[in-house]
């Protein structure tokens, strides 16, 4: 079951369009897996409706405004467009179908340390750095903290570290208050969002280097 889900504050920024594209792909991402969210995005855009169109509208505004939006999608243009095909990628001979939100994003080719593999997601946010990261069953990353924040959404597979186990949907946000050092129970395909380098606390930390430089 997904126990970690984006704050509300994040929801309703993302309800407004007010995030950036990154964080609003991951949201977006996480709302399809998470009935929960969804519930509360729907919610959160029935209030901003009614605060926008104003509270108090009488019965026969909301006539008028049916009959315009009856109008408006009675229109042949607002026909129903059929959903784009499943994205498939491969990684190390494993398929994933990617969710829709990624659909449109350009993809580089895969980066490949050890049992880690990431590909970088054109999404475009400047000094936020957004990627898909592969790790293998049984692979994982020294521990660490971060200088900024780094959220991570499992899309698919199970990773366990020091404070949980995380199933997919899991929308996990940390920052420099945190150490951790994930494990790949099951082989993983994560979205990853970070916007400075990793700080890793364990001795002889430059030897760990290439791996921060691949996952950041
Ligand atoms: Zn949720």
């Amino acid at each position: 079951m997904i126990k970690y889900h984006p704050s509300e504050q994040i929801l309703q920024s993302y309800v407004q369009g007010e995030l950036c594209a990154s964080l609003s792909v991951a949201v977006s991402m996480h709302i399809d897996m998470c009935p929960q969210c969804q519930r509360l995005a729907h919610q959160f855009e029935t209030s901003c409706a009614h605060s926008f169109i104003g509270e108090e509208s009488d019965p026969q505004n909301e006539d008028s405004w049916d009959d315009l939006i009856a109008q408006i999608t009675k229109d042949a243009l607002f026909d129903e467009r059929p959903a784009p095909a499943p994205l498939e990628i491969e990684v190390k001979g494993e398929q994933f179908v990617l969710p829709s939100s990624l659909h449109n994003v350009g993809l580089s080719g895969w980066l490949k340390l050890g049992k880690l593999s990431r590909s970088r997601l054109d999404l475009g946010d400047g000094k936020l750095h957004a990627s898909l990261l592969h790790i293998e069953k049984g692979g994982s990353v020294p521990q660490h903290t971060h200088k900024g924040f780094e959220l991570t959404l499992l899309l698919s597979g199970e990773f366990k570290d020091e404070m949980d186990n995380y199933v997919p949907g899991d929308f996990i946000m940390l920052d420099g208050e945190h150490e951790h050092s994930p494990v790949a129970t099951e082989s993983c395909l994560c979205f990853t969002l970070a916007d400075d380098a990793l700080h890793f606390s364990q001795g002889l930390s430059q030897l760990f280097n290439p791996i921060g430089k691949l996952i950041y």
